[in-house]
């Protein structure tokens, strides 16, 4: 292992346990991810003495600037070195009781240490001491593990789960980011405990599910989140679009596959969090406004607009940011059908400028949201879904290039119509502003000044208003 020990600050570690005489080893998710070969920013290093001690002479050792924070409560002290940040904490052996993943904590040997971790890949251990240097301490076989991607944990899971139930994110978290399979028996055991969740924070489960939103293909981790029955309780809406009911022979599609595939679709083509959770979001109002018409089979009328107003309360209760986040995930959810409408060649200008307005610099990632929305099976009907979409994106271009409606910046300005016809701010101020707008939108008249000024003289005569000068 040695040639993973590149990092100048490992042979610094290695002099100072040896003056010191203290063992100390890098642990958990940093060698996990050497031996994968993922990037990794941050070191662990478990000391069997004072972590905090080793933390101080090891900056003291690597410069002037370099400083340890000390967090005294959980016996740890952090260094940080241009982009890696080093954590030293003593060997410790945990203890649970039942209502918290909280341990009590007293310190302990190495192997007592890699005992409390939760996964055998996540509990190796690689020694920094003089004698051994480089060599692996891997007593669950984690290594083998690796070789074949399998997430399993190092004593019996039903405790392991059960003692700090977040592991049960993490597992499934781990499995969808490496695309690793999470051994039989260990997976039983999330089944098992799966209620157990509820005593773990909220915000601490939409980070592990961020992490899986994120991951390459997304579908993996929610699958295993449905199969295990956690989705149920952390997410009811998603796993609530689970199934397909027929009527009169006719069956609607499974909209929690359909959502997957969406969701893997857009992934794709881009990191944007928010965007991937309005893939997961964009059909949430089907179970809703699920009808069955006689004539036109399965209907989910109005779907996109039931489930932008889901939309908050998920987020809330999810623990997810009430803020401009959420208003674009809700925009993208509220939009998703309107770009199918614009492939037909009847279609006016001014629908194309009205979704210019509404989507405003969004207008790509809605595009993206809705190509990825196309999951049909048959090739010739992708090719030419995506086809209309393409002409959409014309049509957009086309008209952006001409109005300019996307970043639309009403060309009369409220202190205009103000000082024109000298009034306070008041409603006759917002209704002309909005005539003016809609007038634009319509192709009555261009998004210009003048125009648009004499436009305002003219409705504002209408409802009785005259200009002072
Ligand atoms: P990532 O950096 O991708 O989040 P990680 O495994 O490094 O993955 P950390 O949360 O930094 O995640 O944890 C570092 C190590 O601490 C893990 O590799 C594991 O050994 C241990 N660990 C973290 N959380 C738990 C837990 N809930 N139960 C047991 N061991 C844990």
């Amino acid at each position: 292992m040695i040639r993973y020990l590149k990092h100048k600050v490992f042979q610094v570690i290695s002099d100072i346990s040896e003056q010191e005489k203290v063992q100390c080893y890098v642990i958990g998710g940093y060698v996990r991810d050497i031996i994968l070969e993922r990037p990794s920013k941050d070191i662990d290093v478990v000391v069997l003495g004072d972590g905090i001690k080793i933390a101080e002479r090891c900056a003291g050792q690597l410069g002037q600037n370099v400083s340890v924070h000390v967090f005294k409560n959980f016996g740890t002290a952090q260094i940080k070195l241009k982009g890696v940040e080093i954590e030293f904490v003593g060997a410790r052996k945990e203890s649970y009781n039942r209502n918290s993943r909280k341990p009590i904590v007293e310190s302990g040997t190495l192997e007592d240490d890699q005992n409390r971790r939760d996964f055998t890949i996540n509990a190796m251990a690689i020694s920094l001491n003089k004698a051994s240097f480089g060599e692996l301490v891997d007593p669950f076989n984690g290594l083998d593990d690796i070789r074949d991607k399998r997430i399993v944990t190092p004593l019996d899971p039903d405790i392991t789960f059960s003692d700090d139930p977040l592991r049960m994110m993490r597992a499934i978290r781990f499995a969808s980011q490496l695309d690793f399979t999470i051994d039989p028996e260990t997976f039983k055991a999330i089944q098992k405990n799966r209620e157990r969740i509820t005593i773990v924070s909220k915000e601490r489960i939409v980070d592990e599910l961020n992490k899986i939103v994120l991951s390459p293909k997304p579908s993996v981790g929610f699958i295993l989140l449905e199969k295990s029955g956690l989705l149920q309780v952390i997410f009811p809406e998603l796993s609530g679009m689970k199934g397909v009911e027929t009527k009169s022979g006719v069956a609607h599609k499974d909209n929690f596959y359909h959502t997957l595939k969406v969701l893997d679709n857009l992934s794709q083509v881009t990191g944007d969090l928010w965007l991937r959770w309005a893939a997961i979001l964009h059909d949430i109002g089907k179970p809703k406004t699920k009808r069955f018409d006689d004539n036109l089979g399965w209907t989910f009328h109005n779907h996109n607009f039931i489930g932008s107003k889901m939309i908050p309360g998920i987020f809330r209760r999810m623990k997810l940011p009430l803020n401009e986040k959420m208003k674009f995930v809700q925009k993208m959810v509220n939009l998703h059908m309107r770009p199918i409408v614009l492939a037909e060649d009847t279609v006016s200008d001014s629908a194309v400028r009205r979704l210019l307005f509404e989507a405003g610099d969004d207008i790509d990632k809605l595009m993206n949201l809705c190509e990825a929305d196309i999951t049909s099976k048959n090739e010739d009907k992708v090719k030419q879904y995506l086809n209309n979409f393409r002409m959409v994106r014309e049509k957009l271009e086309e008209i952006e290039a001409k109005d300019r409606i996307r970043n639309f910046q009403p060309p009369v300005t409220g202190e205009e119509i103000m000082e024109t016809f000298d009034l306070k701010p008041c409603r006759e101020v917002g209704d002309i502003k909005s005539a003016i707008k809609d007038a634009i939108l319509d192709g009555i008249i261009p998004n210009e000044h003048d125009e648009a000024r004499k436009y305002m003289l003219n409705i504002a005569r209408e409802m009785g208003l005259e200009p002072i000068r």
